[in-house]
């Protein structure tokens, strides 16, 4: 695909860029001021910052481009007439890494047997948001609105700890992100299954796994 990614000189976009051109996909590079014309392109990705994200995908929407993102911190939902009249689409994860989703899907399971948690959600000190789009997922998926610790870091990359607290026992489920290349295959799946998504706002990995 020819692609569009938004926030290439961030540290998730050099880490992802050469893996999608890897993968077989044609990169153009975005960076914070650069005109953004897209027109043409199959699809554009973003990972950028909560301030930049709405307008770079609300551009690209208007440019006729399907867009998947990862930067959290903001809401997509305003977006979604705007691809949905155009019959483009439009993904959002707040995680695109496999053992982070199956993190979050082992905490709703765990949830229905400890009514009581909460989650310590840590990542690097360049983080803009918190609590982390992660963590907030997390939350919705276990209910009872658990309480989330934000650790902000030099040092850490991603990581994520729900802790349930019963009689006598505490169960911890615990994901940790090493290296930022984990997000590339939930990009590459994302991109691989846009075409089949219904046109309009889709959230989150899991819908696609
Ligand atoms: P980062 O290192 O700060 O990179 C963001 C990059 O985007 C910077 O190079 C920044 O440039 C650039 N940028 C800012 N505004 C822009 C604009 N209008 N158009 C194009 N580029 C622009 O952050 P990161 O660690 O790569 O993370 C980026 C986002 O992805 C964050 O929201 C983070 O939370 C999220 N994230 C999501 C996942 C996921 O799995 N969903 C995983 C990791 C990170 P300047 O430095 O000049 O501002």
């Amino acid at each position: 695909m020819k692609l569009a990614f938004f926030g290439a000189e961030g540290k998730v976009g050099r880490a992802l860029i050469p893996v999608l051109e890897n993968a077989g996909h044609e990169v153009r590079g975005f960076e914070l001021g650069d005109a953004i014309d897209v027109g043409g392109l199959d699809a554009a990705v973003d990972f950028t910052s909560p301030d930049a994200a709405p307008a770079n995908v609300r551009t690209a929407l208007e440019q006729s481009v399907s867009c998947v993102v990862g930067t959290t911190g903001w809401d997509p939902q305003p977006l979604h007439d705007v691809a949905a009249e155009r019959g483009l689409r439009l993904f959002v994860a707040p995680n695109f890494s496999i053992g982070a989703v199956l993190m979050m899907r082992f905490a709703q399971q765990a949830a229905t047997h400890f009514p009581r948690a909460e989650i310590i959600e840590l990542h690097s000190d360049a983080k803009k948001d918190a609590p982390s789009g992660t963590a907030r997922a997390t939350a919705a998926l276990i209910g009872n609105d658990p309480v989330i610790h934000s650790v902000r870091l030099p040092g850490l990359v991603a990581h994520q700890a729900v802790l349930f607290g019963g009689e006598g026992e505490l169960l911890t489920i615990r994901h940790d992100t090493t290296a930022r290349e984990s997000f590339a295959p939930g990009v590459l799946l994302a991109l691989q299954k846009l075409p089949e998504l219904p046109p309009g706002l889709t959230v989150g990995l899991d819908a696609l796994l």
